[in-house]
């Protein structure tokens, strides 16, 4: 794993409700299934040479296009595996246990996605666990909840927003009220999407009537909750109303990391790993990449460039002839948000004795409990893994604690959730985002005005360098957001001339 995270040190050495509540709020009322951009399918002029930068979800999507359509394409990677933040931890864990360190969900609303998904014929796999009860510790209450009935809310509620819950609550203010236009994946920089970047998430559900309990019940049992007062609502509607939430969920049978990895054995003469990229410069011939492969250095030609490097690793990245004020500036200011998950492994899943799901939905300084791997919902009998999932500023701060403070801080919380654990605990593992040198967080988040101000700099290209990346697509913070970036970024190539 990468040096700045930590694994356990035990010598022996979602779910019902993911991350809260994600059950396909609006299914089919949003996105029905346009493509942003067309996949290639043959080159318009003689092949090119390309460089691909990176060999995450956008630069594979960007590869297998430029290839498909006949194009001489290389990856530069620095990691020795690819996919990126797309990420399943095997090999830490007992009886071959797994865990997703980076993306969970994919959406059925998922265009490009699930095109990669049917042409690899990878098996999608359901979470849910529809006999267990889910399990919530809110305001200091421990409940769970039976099928079809509804807890009463510890939040200052009005009447009918207690009857419909977190997910009625979201249909009422935010669904229902959304524009017809948001089916338009290129409707999101025209009037009426534009203004709503003037003004954050819980604003905009502010705005359309909720009460200031609904708007702390929504931040305290939505994965997006934690960053809902910084986040724009614009980058709201699109990339979690859109064709995430308004999608019926799953995850990969066997891990996502399938999906990249995959895409990458078919592209496998196409990748060079271990490869640093550190400089990016357009010459009389082309584009000259710059890159470190250990304690050597190489230099790479092309006639055109795909950078997929996260703006936070980009900002370390020399680039000539220099970019753009706006584009110099979006990669520089451009919000992000942190993740630090703790997995502990568990000897067997005690929580099923009392019929709750391991996952649930807390106000702890926990945040999310998820029970992993996803698509093995495993038993009372077998070893599993708890992971808390905790997002926004709380998990940069958490993330700078030693790996035995992170470990005591996450089962003193846990207890409050499940009062046994200690008894099954074996073994735990910490993964900070911010401490990932290719990442260092882990994903964009832009705030209010960060989307008209920064989009359409950050997907412009500079010559013949183009930029993709979850962190250029108006889907950001999502791998559907990333694969679109590549396809466009891959017509952009195809067609500059
Ligand atoms: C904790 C977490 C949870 C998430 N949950 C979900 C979810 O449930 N659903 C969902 O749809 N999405 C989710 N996402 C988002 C999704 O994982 C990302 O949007 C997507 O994987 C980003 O792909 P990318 O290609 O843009 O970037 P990356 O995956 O970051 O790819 C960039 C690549 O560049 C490489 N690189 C970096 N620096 C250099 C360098 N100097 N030289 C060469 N190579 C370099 C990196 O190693 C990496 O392979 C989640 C992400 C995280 C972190």
């Amino acid at each position: 794993m990468g040096s700045n995270n930590h694994r356990g040190i035990s010598r022996r050495r979602f779910i019902q409700h993911v991350s809260m509540g994600m059950g396909a709020v609006g299914a089919g009322l949003i996105f029905p299934g346009k493509l942003a951009a067309a996949a290639l399918t043959e080159a318009s002029g003689p092949p090119k040479r390309v460089l691909v930068l990176g060999a995450g979800l956008a630069g594979l999507a960007a590869t297998w296009e430029l290839k498909e359509a006949g194009h001489e394409v290389t990856v530069l990677e620095v990691q020795a595996r690819p996919g990126g933040r797309v990420y399943t931890l095997r090999t830490l864990f007992d009886d071959d246990l797994y865990a997703e360190a980076g993306a969970v969900l994919f959406s059925s609303g998922y265009t490009h996605a699930n095109r990669y998904i049917d042409a690899l014929k990878l098996e999608r796999a359901d979470f849910s666990q529809p006999d267990l009860r889910p399990l919530y510790h809110l305001k200091g209450r421990r409940f769970s909840m039976g099928s079809g009935e509804q807890p009463t809310w510890p939040y200052e509620l009005t009447e009918e927003e207690q009857e419909l819950g977190p997910m009625g609550i979201l249909t009422k203010y935010v669904f229902k009220t959304l524009p017809p236009e948001i089916s338009d994946p290129e409707a999101w920089n025209r009037s009426p999407f534009r203004d709503l970047d003037k003004m954050t998430f819980s604003e905009y559900m502010r705005a359309k009537g909720a009460s200031s309990g609904a708007v702390d019940l929504i931040r305290d049992t939505q994965w997006f909750g934690q960053g809902m007062d910084t986040s724009s609502a614009l980058t709201s509607a699109w990339a979690y109303f859109g064709p995430f939430m308004s999608g019926r969920f799953f995850v990969l049978a066997g891990g996502n990391d399938r999906l990249p990895s995959e895409m990458a054995n078919r592209l496998s003469q196409s990748i060079r790993y271990g490869v640093r990229v550190v400089a990016i410069k357009e010459n009389d011939e082309g584009v000259e990449v710059k890159a470190r492969l250990g304690d050597s250095s190489e230099s790479f030609q092309a006639d055109e460039v795909i950078c997929t490097l996260p703006a936070t690793v980009l900002r370390d990245v020399r680039i000539e002839p220099e970019l753009p004020d706006d584009k110099r500036s979006a990669i520089a200011n451009l919000p992000y948000l942190d993740v630090t998950r703790t997995f502990m492994q568990v000897s067997r899943g005690f929580w099923f004795d009392e019929g709750v799901t391991g996952s649930a939905t807390t106000d702890l300084p926990i945040q999310e409990v998820a029970r992993q791997p996803y698509s093995d919902a495993g038993g009372p009998n077998t070893r599993a893994i708890l992971e808390s999932h905790v997002r926004g500023p709380s998990a940069r701060q958490l993330g700078k604690q030693s790996y035995s403070e992170i470990i005591e801080h996450t089962i003193r919380h846990m207890k409050k959730v499940h009062p046994n654990i200690s008894q099954f605990q074996e073994q735990g593992v910490v993964w900070a985002w911010s401490k990932d040198p290719y990442a260092l967080a882990a994903y964009s988040w832009p705030g209010p005005g960060d989307v008209t101000r920064y989009l359409e700099p950050l997907q412009r290209s500079h010559g013949r360098i183009h930029f993709a990346g979850e962190h250029t697509s108006i889907l950001s913070g999502l791998m559907e957001g990333a694969l679109r970036s590549g396809v466009r970024a891959a017509n952009e190539v195809n067609d500059a001339d």
